[in-house]
């Protein structure tokens, strides 16, 4: 985490899903639960319809509109900057 927050300390900072009980309790910062979006047939047929939200002025973007990694948000904020009239 120092290298991906730029984190100016000497300490280094660690993110793990492991099992907590392998961490010295004394060195964890904060405990957060996490849930993966549930993917089924209607979420994936809605999630077709989600272009059809856009209007001229305002457009959605998000992990959501694909699989939920870092490539589908990125695709789909170069998806809205287009349709909003930016060009590469
Ligand atoms: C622990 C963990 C590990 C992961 N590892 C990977 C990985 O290795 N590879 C990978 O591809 N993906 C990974 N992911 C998934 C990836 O991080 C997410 O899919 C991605 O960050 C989603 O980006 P996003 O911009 O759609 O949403 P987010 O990053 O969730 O951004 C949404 C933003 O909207 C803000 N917000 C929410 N509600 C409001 C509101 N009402 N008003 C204003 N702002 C609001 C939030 O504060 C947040 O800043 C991981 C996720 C987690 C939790």
């Amino acid at each position: 985490m120092n290298r991906l927050q730029r984190l100016r300390t000497g300490e280094p900072h660690v993110v793990t899903l492991n099992p907590g009980d392998r961490v010295d309790p004394s060195t964890v910062l904060a405990r957060m639960t996490y849930e993966h979006p549930v993917y089924t047939p209607e979420s994936v047929a809605a999630q077709r319809l989600l272009p059809t939200l856009r209007t001229p002025v305002t457009v959605y973007a998000g992990a959501y509109h694909g699989w939920g990694f870092h490539e589908d948000g990125c695709r789909s904020g170069v998806e809205a900057a287009r349709h909003l009239g930016a060009r590469t």
